[in-house]
């Protein structure tokens, strides 16, 4: 019998495969997905946030333990288990060796509107290349790899779960996680570690919390986190954490594909212009604080907009400043021609932007720091980077609602074992809820994901080594 069944084919999964295998159990890891399209939404990272006391490697001077914990009590209003967000956050400062004697490269952190060279170790070859090293690195160690592998079902016996059910391929791509589907294999293993992400890819789910808008939603990720596991492991008891309505999206170009637009669909020059509605109107404000810290709340910003449609619009000056995202914009040399190109009305959106000239007041533009230049008497306020749109060619970016991933998990001690269970542990976004309730700090998703994976992958080869239970 195997000693480690590792449901999930992405960094946490990866993690906890590689760490069960070195300490000499015997694993099989199970993806949903093909070869090709192999490693989950962990394909489409660039980076992990880590703490440090100095400057290291490739992190510039030092973000310690409390500063780190700060970040994340401020995006999750306290919706955190500190216990365990304190034990990720001290294991993040050494990961990086780590995850180097696995295959991983980094390089030097990049500048612009993102300011994170102090808190993030950007993967060289983005988060594709890191989970191509992780493959080599366990094909290595002989751990079995299954792929075209979807698990739909899970055997309890009690508190304990003694095996895994597999699903015809055809099976990843269905959205109905209680139907019963065709099995095709059941794997037995001593202990199991779940790592199979969320349940953003499954739109009719999505839609319980959204309506309808969500038919207008796009997926950053791939299209195999159905939360399929997820339910059968909650419906078998596992404690639910995490509020099954939120999900983290941002703002992404609206021609972005359905799924696994990744990285570069995302919109990043909103703090750099204003955003308006299909309607011509400015909706919030767009410079209320660093980009890091606010890009994660204009996917649901977009969201409320009719339409699920909004635009960000820049000029001249602009340009430059920010990551170009993968469709060119929209250009004109004059703000009416313009927006005649986005389909949005003249006449309200040329009021829009005198209304927002007229109330800039001028200042000395830094997008490094949160600067003087803002507007006064303007509702919705920019309280940074305002400066007047006057300087053509002029741009504009059809945004969507993107989602990233949903909150929704299961509890987890400190040795990631789901608790009310025997032999089963989570690592990852299926149960990143216990750290980051709500909210997001960039980077947060790869060091719970990997101090987890590790943590899980080495209590299910213990467990699995103390095993006596009959099978
Ligand atoms: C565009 C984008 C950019 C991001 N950038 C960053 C970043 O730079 N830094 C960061 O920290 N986080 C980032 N994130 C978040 C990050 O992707 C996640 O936090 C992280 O990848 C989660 O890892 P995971 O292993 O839990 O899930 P995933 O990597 O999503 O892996 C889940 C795996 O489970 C498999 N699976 C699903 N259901 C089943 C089933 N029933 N049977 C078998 N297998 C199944 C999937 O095929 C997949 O392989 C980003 C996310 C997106 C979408």
């Amino acid at each position: 019998m195997l000693d480690v069944l590792v449901i999930g084919g992405g960094n946490a999964a990866l993690c906890a495969a590689l760490v069960a295998a070195e300490a000499g159990a015997k694993v099989m890891l199970l993806e949903s997905s093909a070869r090709e399209e192999r490693g989950g939404n962990s394909i489409h990272t660039r980076n992990i946030r880590c703490m440090h006391d100095e400057p290291q490697d490739v992190l510039t001077d030092a973000y310690p333990e409390d500063e780190y914990f700060e970040d994340l009590l401020r995006v999750t209003k306290g919706i955190t288990n500190e216990a365990l967000a304190r034990m990720v956050i001290r294991q993040s400062s050494n990961c990086r060796s780590w995850m180097r004697q696995h295959g991983v490269r980094f390089q030097p952190s990049l500048g612009g509107t993102l300011h994170l060279s102090r808190t993030n170790a950007f993967f060289l070859g983005g988060g594709k290349a890191l989970v191509n090293a992780y493959y080599r690195s366990a094909e290595r160690l002989g751990i079995q790899i299954r792929y075209q592998s979807p698990v739909v079902g899970l055997e309890c016996k009690g508190n304990r779960i003694v095996a895994a059910l597999i699903g015809e391929p055809s099976a990843a791509d269905r959205d109905d996680v209680r139907a019963d589907w065709p099995v095709r294999e059941r794997i037995e293993a001593k202990s199991i570690v779940i790592a199979s992400g969320g349940f953003e890819s499954n739109i009719p789910w999505l839609t319980e919390a959204w309506g309808e808008a969500a038919a207008n939603f796009r997926i950053r990720g791939c299209r195999f986190n159905r939360g399929r596991v997820l339910r059968q492991l909650i419906d078998a008891g596992a404690q639910a954490i995490g509020d099954p309505t939120q999900c983290h999206a941002v703002a992404i170009d609206a021609r972005a594909p359905l799924y696994d637009g990744g990285i570069v669909t995302r919109v990043d020059c909103v703090s750099l212009g204003i955003v308006v509605n299909t309607a011509g109107e400015r909706f919030y404000d767009e410079g209320e604080d660093f980009w890091p810290k606010r890009y994660a709340i204009w996917g649901r910003l977009v969201a409320k907009q009719a339409g699920q449609l909004a635009w960000s619009v820049i000029d001249s000056q602009a340009h430059g400043r920010f990551m170009p995202p993968v469709f060119p914009g929209e250009e004109a040399q004059s703000l009416p021609e313009l927006a005649r190109k986005m389909n949005v009305p003249v006449e309200p959106f040329m009021k829009t932007i005198e209304t927002y000239n007229d109330a800039v007041v001028p200042g000395h533009f830094d997008h490094a720091v949160l600067d003087d230049c803002h507007t006064k008497g303007l509702t919705p306020a920019k309280t940074h980077w305002a400066l007047r749109l006057e300087k053509p060619p002029y741009r504009a970016y059809p945004l969507r609602p993107g989602i990233t991933f949903t909150y929704l998990g299961v509890k987890v001690d400190e040795d990631a074992k789901v608790l009310g269970f025997d032999n089963v542990y989570a690592a990852g976004e299926i149960m990143a809820g216990n750290v980051l309730g709500q909210g997001y700090v960039a980077g947060i998703g790869m060091t719970i994901g990997t101090i987890f994976g590790r943590i899980a992958g080495a209590q299910a080869a213990s467990h699995a080594s103390r095993d006596h239970a009959p099978s």
